[in-house]
């Protein structure tokens, strides 16, 4: 596999027109190095096609769209159901008609227009300190804005694509009144100003400045695998919490084929790999996320911290409440 930065794309085009290189899957990436690497080794490995990655931390849809015809890249990956729905709707993309897709990937996780595919799900739930909060004691997302939790909740900023896609959820189940008395309730329970990452809610939980926080479910493994933070991951225990009317909110990573995809029939190869059992494994096992496709499992250790029911709200309708969300956590300054 073979890194190209961002700032070589135009000596990266002139090289895509060589034959030699022709069969190269190009992807651009907000996905980190660690993640996605192992996948496209495999892909490589019993394919002999190669994948050359341009790791990016912002302005993808900006960068295809002035790229425009001229685009070196075939796919862009990427988590969030709001930056992927984001993606096409910015018209950078192109739709995916494969069967191998639509028998791997269930039909909730894939655009209906076959514009997005989801490859892993995560959910969002609750890590709660062992020490100080009892089993039961938060089993909802709306118990989260009962005042008994007054100055013992922390989170990242609500602004956060993770939380607003938790905020849409709460939209959708429950209407804008409700969902802004929920922000504001769980505004006023907070026991610092949102900052930090995750894991950084955690390291709270630890050092004992709140009692529960909300994160996604792979940081925990993240947390156990370096030795700064397993502490703060032993300090607290998984909760996955529910809607009073629902299931447990989910968000996912996924994939979508560029409208200006060079090499297409390369590029639906490997989309159908990283669905495939295999690839499914792989991040199971190195990510810590759920794969999606049937009969593949979680690892061990993400099968241990429990079951869940996932929420039936499409993740489609999750995306196109993102604007009506922010709108909420701007009016009850959540943030501030
Ligand atoms: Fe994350």
């Amino acid at each position: 596999m073979k890194i190209f930065p961002a700032s070589l794309c135009s000596a990266a085009i002139i090289a895509m027109a060589s034959p030699a290189l022709s069969a190269d899957v190009n992807v651009y990436s907000y996905r980190q190095p660690e993640l996605v690497n192992p996948l496209f080794d495999a892909f490589t490995a019993e394919t002999g096609i190669k994948v050359n990655v341009s790791f990016l931390a912002k302005g993808l849809v900006e960068k295809l769209k002035a790229e425009g015809d001229r685009s070196p890249a075939d796919l862009v990956m990427t988590v969030d159901i709001s930056r992927l729905n984001g993606i096409v709707e910015a018209g950078v993309t192109q739709p995916v008609i494969s069967e191998t897709l639509t028998a791997n990937i269930p039909a909730e996780f894939r655009d209906p227009n076959n514009q997005w595919f989801g490859l892993t799900s995560r959910a969002r739930i609750i890590y709660a300190s062992k020490d100080r909060v009892q089993n039961g004691e938060v089993t909802t997302y709306e118990d989260l804005a009962d005042p008994k939790w007054k100055g013992r909740i922390c989170t990242r900023a609500g602004t956060h694509s993770y939380n607003l896609a938790l905020t849409s959820a709460v939209l959708a189940h429950h209407g804008e009144l409700d969902a802004k008395r929920w922000l504001q309730g769980v505004k006023d329970n907070l026991a610092r100003k949102p900052q930090g990452n995750d894991r950084a809610q955690v390291k709270a939980i630890y050092a004992g400045e709140c009692d529960i926080a909300i994160g996604n479910t792979y940081y925990m493994k993240k947390m156990l695998e370096d030795a700064d933070q397993t502490a703060w991951a032993n300090s607290v225990r998984i909760v996955f919490p529910t809607f009073i009317d629902g299931g447990t909110h989910v968000n996912l990573s996924g994939v979508a084929m560029t409208k200006a995809a060079p090499n297409k029939e390369n590029a639906i190869k490997l989309i159908e790999f990283l669905s495939s059992a295999k690839a499914q494994e792989i991040y199971a096992e190195t990510n810590g996320e759920y794969p999606l496709k049937a009969g593949t499992k979680p690892s061990d250790l993400v099968a241990s911290w429990g079951d869940f029911t996932a929420d039936t709200i499409p993740l489609i309708d999750i995306a196109k409440l993102r604007a009506a969300s922010l709108k909420l956590v701007e009016q009850v300054n959540f943030d501030e």
